[in-house]
């Protein structure tokens, strides 16, 4: 572009624009364009953009799925660990008679 035509914010017409909108391509003084994620966009881009942040939501809630799947076989691992904790630690007179009992308490009854 070798003409610079000075353009004027599409909200106030006797502004000079400051920036120009990667949105919606429009041009806007400093007081219409407000700094969003690293870039500047106008005000209205910005409401539309934070009233439908979905596209965001998706790619971050994708990025969580593996978080989730951790979390649920540490929550296996934990109940089958509780599940073993209580086996053992329920009284050996519930256990009587079972071989297996006696052989994991050792050899001292022996
Ligand atoms: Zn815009
Ligand atoms: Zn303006």
């Amino acid at each position: 572009m070798s003409v610079m035509v000075a353009q004027r914010c599409l909200n106030h017409p006797s502004r000079e624009a400051a920036a120009r909108c990667p949105e919606c391509a429009g041009f806007f003084c400093r007081e219409c364009i407000t700094e969003h994620d690293d870039r500047v966009i106008c005000s209205a881009c910005l409401a539309r953009l934070s009233v439908l942040p979905e596209k965001k939501r998706g790619s971050r809630g994708r990025l969580l799925i593996p978080f989730y799947l951790l979390m649920g076989i540490v929550c296996a691992w934990l109940f089958f660990y509780c599940i073993g904790r209580v086996l053992v630690s329920t009284p050996s007179s519930f256990h009587e008679g079972t071989v297996w009992k006696r052989d994991m308490l050792g050899s001292g009854d022996d």
